[in-house]
């Protein structure tokens, strides 16, 4: 029988410091598996040497495919386009920094291989977020409790892109072609028998994370925003309790002036109402516009990336 093949995808953006270390470690690995390896380092736009290493490599290792973007497109792109380029049976998602260990390789790829489980997917998950600045796991945190209170499709928390899927789990990916990609919840979303890993969280070994706090926050956004649509029931019923609100005030003011006259009084609580009913209109109209603006974008129907060149022995 012939070797099956492992097809590893890693999304690199100004990892010239890394993506040599990573090779190192990953190519260890390789020599106890006993399928064929297939590389796609994907370089996403980087503005460092990034991609004269990728050619390097490709040149020293058949193996080693290399795909390159016209710009930086994101993570997501990234991870898309080596989905779509991948020719293995089994595929992974990995990044650059060695925060995802290709030590678990092996087991990962045994648990796929064990027919008593059935598995489609071996995915990982942090467990501890040590030296994550505060502020960032309180808000990661919150995050995972509201989305899997308004969602269908589960998010775990701590979950990272790591991970080992089928082909069947892959083709069914490759079919969910939107443009606003969230893929924590794309993977969820097309379900299979997934095997969670757990382990501590590991420092990236060279170069500097790539997200902000900023850029988080607005992922967090795209995620809601690609999973749900709760945001938009709750404020078409703060406008309801709002107008139920306003109903019972009018009927209370009626009868006080029937009652005790009409003094001018209530005047700055009246400023107070203003601002506070116009302050939940225009939220109620930003969430509104948040999924206007994705639906305007997907209507578009822009390639998710642009290639600028890739090596010889990708498939087309
Ligand atoms: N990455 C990418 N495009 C981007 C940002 C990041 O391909 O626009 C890659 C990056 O090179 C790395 C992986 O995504 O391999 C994870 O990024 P990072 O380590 O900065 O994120 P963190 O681990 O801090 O969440
Ligand atoms: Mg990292």
């Amino acid at each position: 029988m012939a070797k099956e093949t492992l097809s590893i995808i890693v999304s690199c953006y100004n990892e010239e410091k890394s993506l040599p270390l990573f090779y190192k470690e990953i190519c260890k690995v390789f020599d106890s598996l006993k399928v064929n390896l297939e590389l796609i380092l994907v370089d996403d736009g980087s503005h460092d040497n990034t991609i004269k290493i990728m050619k390097e490599l490709q040149k020293e290792d058949e193996r080693v495919k290399y795909i390159s973007f016209s710009r930086n497109f994101g993570k997501e792109a990234a991870m898309y386009a080596g989905l779509e380029k991948a020719t293995g049976e089994y595929v992974g998602l990995m990044d650059a920094d060695l925060q995802d260990p290709p030590s678990l390789l092996p087991k990962m790829l045994d648990l796929l291989n064990d027919d008593s489980f059935d598995y489609d997917c071996v995915a990982t998950r942090r467990v501890t977020r040590e030296r994550e600045p505060p502020i960032r796991s309180f808000f990661a945190r919150i995050f995972y409790k509201v989305i899997n209170k308004m969602s269908d499709v589960e998010l775990v928390d701590g979950a990272r892109d790591y991970r080992l899927m089928t082909r069947k789990m892959v083709d069914a990916i490759l079919q969910l072609k939107e443009y606003n990609r969230f893929s924590k919840g794309l993977f969820g979303f097309v379900g299979f028998k997934t095997k969670w890993l757990e382990y501590k969280n590991i420092e990236r070994v060279a170069g500097e994370t790539k997200w902000s706090f900023w850029k988080l926050f607005k992922y967090a956004i795209e995620g809601i925003v690609a999973f749900t649509t709760a945001p938009l029931t709750i404020a078409a019923l703060l406008g309801m309790i709002f107008c139920l609100i306003a109903f019972i005030m009018i009927i209370v003011i009626i009868m006080k002036t029937i009652i005790f006259g009409d003094p001018t009084s209530g005047w700055p609580s009246m400023i107070c109402v203003i601002f506070l009913v116009s302050g939940v209109q225009l939220f109620c109209l930003g969430i509104i516009g948040e999924y206007l603006s994705k639906t305007y974008l997907e209507t578009k129907k822009r390639p998710i990336y642009i290639i600028k060149e890739t090596s010889k022995n990708i498939k087309n």
